[in-house]
Parts: structure tokens; C-alpha cells; sequence
């Protein structure tokens, strides 16, 4: 056990779980504090996930919307970036512990700030997730690019042999949410403009886009009047919007659905995209069982008026993870509750008066539908159509990390908006089946590596050597590459 943060003889130590919008907004206000700050997450990145449906139907790049963390946090010289999965927290002990491929590390802190955010919930069907892949990560978000673009790929090559293509030409986007409506809209687009002209056995623009949804309207949380136009423009675009009707299983070929009258039907379908529902990081039922603070159904942790833990003052929970009078899940909770929890922490080291309870400042919500097509709620003011679209456009790039990435984000999103064209189309088998090879391993990629320590040793030194031993045989027999002459 390697302790690489002890409290002995140091400033404050600080230690952040996630480099999402709470992890990274809250190690950046300490800038000029007199601490330490330790950001510990499970990726290298921060992930502006508002765009990943761009980066799945192919607009943006990765890079893009996921920016190093250790690049945006290079002049942050009190900033240390750890790559870690925290399994454990020891509330009493004041310590997180983190695996990274089997390695693990122990780090101690002073102050907690978590922001380890939420995941795809299935409502309890975990397994729909094989075969309808959520969008919460750069991951799924590559292997839906390459399961869309895949689909139309292997519908030229069946359709070419007469074969029947409808299954791989029906995609279905559960969730009509902000995210649902997006992604439906996007492949939509997709299908009836930028592959147009690219298939000669297939027509792309006969691919069915269907949008389903257990409840009654599209976008709840914008209102009747703004779900009416959003599925009114959907359906202009061509998405059937299927209202009303709910999943009740999911296979590799496609999908059973109950409608509001008990009757169930099946659409056949082989990419189908998982949109629907949050479930709160496990961090927070670690946190909850050592502190007795309360878990809602979404597994968010019941935190007291200032985001404090209860029991724990030093611990700060916000963002996804909390449940705290109805906060949405939404970007600016984790930002202001990041910024909050920094001041306190700084407040408390210099011996200010604590503050008032958090509060959220909603400065409301926006999606889009398609290219010049938007809605947005800012307080009562209702928008839609080209101007939400522009305030769309100016907001997320602002909000985008990195004068880099707005300025190479701005050139793709003028290559699709004026041309149709979309500049990342690249998919790669790996993209599509990587996480379900890496999920029929035990213990995952930790078991493609050497155990912590035995690379050293005689028996992994003896394997090495025999496996070169015998590359180099096949080698030397032709069997593989060139052979020795
Ligand atoms: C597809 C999509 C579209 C969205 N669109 C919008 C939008 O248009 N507007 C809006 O306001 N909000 C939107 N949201 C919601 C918004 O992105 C979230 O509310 C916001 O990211 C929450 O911030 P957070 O810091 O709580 O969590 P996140 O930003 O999710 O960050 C969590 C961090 O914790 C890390 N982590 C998780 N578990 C561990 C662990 N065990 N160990 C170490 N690290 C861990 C993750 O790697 C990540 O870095 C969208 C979300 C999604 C998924």
C-alpha cells in the first residue's frame, strides 16, 4: 500500500473524486488557495457531456469535447492529477483509496470534495445495456458512432445481395429527453442528408428513426407548448415520435414495447440507443452507509443545506451525486455547487463566517433539434427555432474548455451546418465490441496486464521470453511477417 498524500508536515490537503463539471470547477477556484488539491478520476479527461451526441453521429471529434485534465490543469501549480478509480472511502480515517489496472493507492485528505456524477440507469434491466448502449462517456459515445455508421455499412453489403436491411436501417433512441431528442434528431439528419449520396445499394434516407418513450410528451421539463414543437419538428424531419410506450426488453435484433394499452409489439432494430434515466455514482452509497445520510431511489446522497455531509463537515458532495431540494442534474448544479464548496473550504482556512445555504441560479435549458433548429427555457421566456438555435451555438461554445477546442469545434460545426458534411466519420471495429470483450473478462483490462510488481520477477521475465521465443520461431519459419533469410 503506497500512501502518495500523507497530511504530515503539509498545507491543507485537498482531494477531489471526478474531473467532470464538479471535479474540474472546484479544483479551479482553489487556484489561489493555500492548499494542496489532489484530483483523483477514473478518466484523463474532462468531458463536456452535453456534446457527445456529436461526437457519436460524427460532427465532433473526441478531442473535442474531452480535453486532457492535466493539460487544462498544467498552470495550476497546487493541482496534482491522479488516474484512479475510487472504490473506497474512509470517512473516519479521512482517506480515498483508488485502483488504477490493479495498482492501488491510498490517499489522505483534509477536505473532500466528491463530484464522481451518475451513470445510465436501465431501471433495474442491466442487462438492455449489451445491446442499447447509454451515452454518459467518450466510450459509449464512439461506440455508437461506429454502431450507426456500421449499420448503414452492413445494409450496403446485405442489400446488395438482396438480402432484407430494414432491421439494420430502423434505429431506435429510447428517452425523450434533451439527450434522446438530440441524438434521434442527428440521425435523422444524418440519414436524409449527409449519406444521401453515399450508397449505391441502399437509399440512407429510407432509415426509420424512431423515438420512444414512456411518457406522454417530449422534453418534459420544457413544458407542453415547447415538447409540442420539438415533436412536431422531429416528425418534419422525419423521427417518429412513439409516445407512451415503454421497454420492456431489449436483444440483439431488437425491441419489445408496451403501449399505454397493455399491448406489446416488437420493433426489429439492431442499433438502439439507451437515453433514459440516471443512477448516481456507488460513491455515494459508500458515503451513505458510514455517514447515515439518506439514498434516493437514483441512488443521490441527502445532503445537508450547505452540501456538507451529514456527520462529516469536511466532506463536500455535489453535482449529479446529491439529492437536495429537486436540483436537476444539470451542469450548472455541479458547477455553482463546486464553486460553493471551494469558497467554504478557502472560507474556513482564513477564518470567514460560513455561508449562507447553497443556492442554485438557473439560468435555464436549451436543446437542440437540428441544425438552425433549438428550444430553450430561460425562466418563463419561452424560445424556438433559429434564435434558440444561435443562443445554443454561443453558449455551448463558451462553455466548451479551451480556446483550442472552440476554435477547431467552430470550423466542424461550420463544415455541418453549411455542408451537411460531417468531418468524423471514422469507426473502427474496436470502437463497436471492445466493451463487451472487456466485459466477458473478469477482472477487465487489469487482466491484460501483469500484476503490480511481477514483471520483475522470474516467472514473468521466463513467460516474456518463452512468448518472444516463440514469435520469433514463427517468425523465422514465414509463419508471420518476413522470413529470415
Ligand atoms: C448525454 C448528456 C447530455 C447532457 N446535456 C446537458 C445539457 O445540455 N445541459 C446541462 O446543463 N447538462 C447536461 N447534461 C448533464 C450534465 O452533463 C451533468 O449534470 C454534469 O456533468 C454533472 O456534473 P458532475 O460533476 O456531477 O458529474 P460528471 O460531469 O459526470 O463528472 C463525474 C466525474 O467523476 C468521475 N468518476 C465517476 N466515478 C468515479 C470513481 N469511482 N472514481 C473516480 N472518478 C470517478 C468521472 O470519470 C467524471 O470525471 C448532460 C448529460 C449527458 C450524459
Amino acid at each position: 500500500m503506497a500512501d502518495v498524500n500523507t497530511t504530515a508536515n503539509r498545507r491543507h490537503q485537498v482531494v477531489v473524486i471526478g474531473s467532470g463539471f464538479g471535479g474540474l470547477f472546484g479544483t479551479k477556484a482553489l487556484r489561489r488557495a493555500d492548499v494542496d488539491v489532489t484530483m483523483i478520476a477514473k478518466t484523463t479527461h474532462h468531458l463536456f457531456q452535453p456534446l457527445l451526441y456529436q461526437v457519436a453521429t460524427g460532427i465532433l471529434s473526441e478531442g473535442e469535447i474531452a480535453p486532457a485534465t492535466r493539460e487544462v490543469l498544467s498552470g495550476q501549480d497546487n493541482a496534482t492529477v491522479l488516474l484512479g478509480e475510487v472504490t473506497d472511502i474512509d470517512l473516519d480515517a479521512r482517506t480515498v483509496t483508488h485502483h488504477v489496472l490493479g495498482r492501488r493507492t491510498v490517499t489522505s485528505y483534509d477536505s473532500l470534495l466528491v463530484a464522481a456524477g451518475a451513470g445510465q440507469s436501465y431501471f433495474g434491466n442491466d442487462h438492455f445495456a449489451e445491446f442499447a448502449p447509454g451515452m454518459k462517456s467518450i466510450d459509449d459515445a464512439l461506440e455508437l458512432r461506429g454502431r450507426i455508421f456500421g449499420a448503414f455499412e452492413l445494409a450496403e453489403v446485405m442489400a446488395g445481395k438482396g438480402d432484407d436491411v430494414d432491421h439494420l436501417l430502423t434505429f431506435v433512441v429510447v428517452g425523450a429527453g434533451p439527450t434522446g431528442v438530440e441524438m434521434a434528431g442527428q440521425i435523422a439528419e444524418l440519414s436524409r442528408k449527409t449519406l444521401r449520396k453515399d450508397f449505391r445499394h441502399i437509399n440512407s434516407r429510407d432509415a426509420r428513426v424512431i423515438l420512444v418513450d414512456a411518457a406522454s410528451q417530449v422534453l418534459p421539463p420544457f413544458g407542453a407548448t415547447l415538447g409540442e414543437k420539438s415533436k412536431k419538428a422531429l416528425e418534419d424531419l422525419g423521427v417518429e415520435v412513439q409516445l407512451g410506450a415503454m421497454v420492456t426488453d431489449v436483444d440483439e435484433r431488437g425491441l419489445e414495447v408496451q403501449d399505454k394499452s397493455g399491448q406489446k409489439r416488437r420493433i426489429e432494430s439492431v442499433t438502439k440507443i439507451w437515453a433514459a434515466g440516471v443512477q448516481a455514482s456507488s460513491i455515494g452509497a459508500t458515503l451513505a452507509e458510514q455517514s447515515g445520510a439518506s439514498l434516493d431511489r437514483a441512488g443521490r446522497i441527502g445532503v445537508n443545506p450547505d452540501l456538507t455531509l451529514p456527520g462529516y463537515p469536511e466532506v463536500f458532495v455535489v453535482g449529479d451525486m446529491i439529492a437536495l431540494n429537486n436540483l436537476p442534474g444539470v451542469a450548472q448544479v455541479a458547477i455553482q455547487g463546486a464553486k460553493y464548496a471551494a469558497k467554504e473550504i478557502k472560507g474556513r482556512l482564513t477564518d470567514q463566517p460560513a455561508q449562507k445555504p447553497f443556492k442554485y441560479f438557473d439560468k435555464g435549458s436549451m436543446a437542440t433539434i437540428s441544425r438552425f433548429d433549438a428550444v430553450a427555457l430561460i425562466g418563463k421566456v419561452k424560445l424556438s427555432g433559429f434564435i434558440a438555435w444561435l443562443m445554443w451555438l454561443g453558449v455551448h461554445l463558451i462553455y466548451l474548455t479551451g480556446f483550442k477546442n472552440q476554435f477547431t469545434a467552430l470550423i466542424h460545426w461550420a463544415v455541418t451546418f453549411l455542408s451537411n458534411d460531417r468531418s468524423q466519420r471514422t469507426a473502427t471495429e474496436q470502437q463497436i465490441f471492445a466493451r463487451m470483450a472487456l466485459k466477458r473478462l473478469p477482472k477487465g483490462a487489469t487482466e491484460l496486464v501483469s500484476e503490480p510488481g511481477s514483471f520483475g520477477s522470474d516467472q514473468r521475465r521466463a513467460e516474456l521470453e518463452a512468448q518472444a521465443l516463440e514469435e520469433a520461431r514463427l517468425t523465422d519459419a514465414g509463419v508471420r511477417g518476413r522470413a529470415a533469410s
